[in-house]
């Protein structure tokens, strides 16, 4: 059960609820978010809420059999859309994508991919300046000083910036150069990052877990909001399967299914989830169809030469055609 109370509620009518809901042998946890006060009620009877529900200070309620609560459907009809600011938004209602590098690794390579991005009408710019690398000896990222340099040109060029945050230590020194912060494939169990991203006003876009079920994302996603933070983005991108002719299997299912169990937006990434660059694009497009809101990908002036990733990764001319491509895939989707 979820009572979202109202913003001007007194404490003596707090108190009578949470009174009142524990009678029905039901726990409470009180969320406080950026937008509003809610009281996750767990317990096992069912109960009426008519009984409660028309106690003052509460806003709305609504029994939520999910586990997940705060980002069911269940509770909120209605998809949510992140306002990224500048008129970026991600949800529905338009396509958002996002592009640029596997890595940050220099400023003339931050220079040429926020130009390409400016030419093909992309305002989201992907990279990484922290890296998880499956071996220690393989290029880690450029650091905050990489995201430093890299904020001042997307900063300049209205770009909004997504780049993975690995460990809660690095996101107070990250929080004002960044617009998204992502959490990657290997870290969407950590609890404690997850925790901690619950406290900040921020989005955060969660990836799905690289052995992660649908409903374990799910519930990384009420982590975070429970702790306070109700911008999210979810972010299917391959899983391990007992398939070897692709890096991961991008799960299409997925896009469908929690676009109906959540009211979150949902984006793929079609660069990890197949993990061969010839076929990217058709991922992408595929995804699309599926009902994603937005695509991530990665692009590179010179894939031979890119730092991470290479493989997956598609040169600007590559990009220039999927953008044309997805955009107008969007638009016959739309059109039906
Ligand atoms: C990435 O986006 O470059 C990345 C490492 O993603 P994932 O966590 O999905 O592997
Ligand atoms: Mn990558």
């Amino acid at each position: 059960m979820i009572i979202q109370l109202k913003s001007n509620i007194d404490p003596a009518q707090k108190e009578a609820i949470i009174k009142k809901v524990n009678s029905f042998k039901f726990e409470t946890n009180e969320v406080v978010t950026q937008k509003g006060s809610y009281l996750i009620g767990i317990g096992t009877k069912e109960f009426d809420i008519r009984q409660i529900g028309n106690m003052p200070g509460i806003a709305d309620i609504h029994i939520v059999s999910d586990s997940y609560k705060l980002v069911s459907r269940k509770w909120k009809v209605k998809p949510t859309i992140i306002d990224l600011g500048d008129g970026v938004t991600v949800g529905q209602g338009s396509l958002a994508i996002m592009a640029g590098p596997c890595s940050i690794e220099g400023e003339e390579q931050i220079v040429e991919t926020i130009a390409h991005l400016k030419a093909n009408g992309i305002k989201i710019m992907r990279g990484g300046v922290y890296k998880p690398r499956s071996s220690p000896y393989a290029f880690r990222g450029m650091g905050i000083d990489g995201l430093k340099i890299w904020y001042k040109h997307a900063k300049a060029a209205g770009i909004k910036i997504v780049t993975e945050v690995m460990q809660v230590s690095q996101i107070e020194p990250m929080l004002d150069f960044v617009d998204v912060f992502q959490v990657g494939a290997r870290n969407t169990q950590n609890f404690n990052l997850l925790d901690a991203l619950g406290k900040i006003d921020k989005t955060v876009m969660i990836k799905r877990g690289i052995s992660g079920t649908i409903d374990e994302l799910l519930y990384s996603a009420e982590y975070v909001f429970s702790g306070g933070n109700e911008k999210l983005i979810l972010c299917e991108r391959g899983i391990r399967t007992y398939e070897k002719a692709s890096r991961n299997t991008l799960d299409l299912n997925a896009i469908p299914i929690l676009k109906e169990k959540t009211h979150l937006p949902v984006i793929a990434d079609p660069s990890h989830g197949i993990g061969i660059r010839r076929h990217v694009a058709a991922m992408a497009l595929a995804s699309i169809m599926a009902g994603a809101d937005g695509i991530i990908y990665e692009t590179h002036s010179n894939p031979y030469k890119a730092l991470s990733d290479g493989q997956q990764t598609l040169d600007f001319r590559e990009s220039e055609k999927l953008c044309k491509r997805m955009k107008a895939a969007y638009e016959l989707l739309s059109s039906f």
